[in-house]
């Protein structure tokens, strides 16, 4: 059977599913969107991501034409049309349809688009040995010019740093902001961990703010750890004990090299180890 898609209150096959060329979505990147994650079924966490699909729809003044309980229903709904267990939700609400000009005035319907697939995770053994990443030099973009807050359809930053990264044979890419700090990865927020403590970019940094990143400092909290939101600069990194990336399709996974340094002794450190498990066992159990 093919997967089933939401677009606006219809449901379409997977291949049928199409918006116009005169969305706004499409022509400008206008619009929001949001990826949740399904454990044995159930959404994990869906009011904050709801929260922040709604606050960056804000921040556009854009107006989401449905309500949070409605878009609550119509993802579980989703997940169980398509018989999705383990998997990752895609929320999409683009500008809609308008002239060529950029006036969003000029948009009158705004399209819901949910998308309920199979999740893509790093490849297992990178979660056992742990990723090599590398710092670019694509600056995250300058919050007052576009808030990395705004999770928004225009990903051109994370995808020049993503190009940068992978030309140089990683996956995953830092991202330092405009004041040389580091900010965060592509599409994950960065962890390090400092004789015993744990260190993680402020919001102030330029960052979006990760819904895993938040589940993680919790954890950390819970389990006793000094865990501080503080700037942090590549010299940081450099002499890390542990470093590892959160976000909602990676969840935790170790790094330990970067910009072909040895983090640590080069092996996925115990405190890394320790949150990957109490993260599995928060959304497992
Ligand atoms: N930063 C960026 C730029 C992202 O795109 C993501 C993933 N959406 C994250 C961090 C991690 O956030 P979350 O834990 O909410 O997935």
């Amino acid at each position: 059977m093919a997967l089933k898609v939401y677009i606006n209150g219809t449901l379409y096959d997977k291949d049928d599913a199409k918006i116009s060329v005169y969305d706004h979505g499409l022509l400008y990147g206008d619009g929001v969107f949001e990826g949740i994650r399904s454990y044995g079924g159930k959404v994990f966490r869906l009011q904050e991501p709801l929260d922040r699909l709604w606050d960056s729809a804000k921040a556009l003044w854009l107006e989401i034409p449905t309500s949070k309980p409605q878009m609550a229903r119509n993802i579980q709904r989703m997940l169980e049309t398509n018989g999705i267990e383990d998997g990752y939700v895609r929320v999409l609400v683009t500008r809609g349809c308008g002239t060529l000009g950029l006036d969003p005035n000029r948009c009158t319907d705004p399209q819901v688009i949910i998308i309920a697939d199979t999740v893509s995770l790093y490849p297992k053994e990178l979660y056992e040995k742990g990723l090599a990443i590398i710092t670019v030099s694509t600056v995250r973009s300058h919050p007052a010019a576009l808030s990395p807050r705004i999770k928004s359809l225009n990903y051109l930053n994370n995808i020049l740093a993503k190009i940068e990264g992978l030309q140089a044979g990683c996956i995953e890419a830092l991202m330092l902001n405009h004041k040389g700090e580091v900010a965060e990865c592509t599409g994950d927020n960065i962890f390090l961990v400092r004789r015993g403590r744990i260190l993680t970019p402020p919001n102030e940094a330029g960052i979006l703010e990760g819904i895993t990143r938040d589940a993680v400092m919790t954890l950390a909290r819970e389990a006793g750890y000094d865990m501080r939101e503080t700037p942090l600069t590549k010299h940081d990194v450099y002499i890390a004990d542990e470093c590892f990336l959160t976000g909602t399709a990676a969840e935790v996974v170790p790094v330990v090299k970067v910009d072909s340094r040895t983090i640590g002794d080069g092996t996925p450190g115990p405190v890394t180890g320790e949150l990957m498990q109490r993260f599995h066992e928060l959304t497992r159990s």
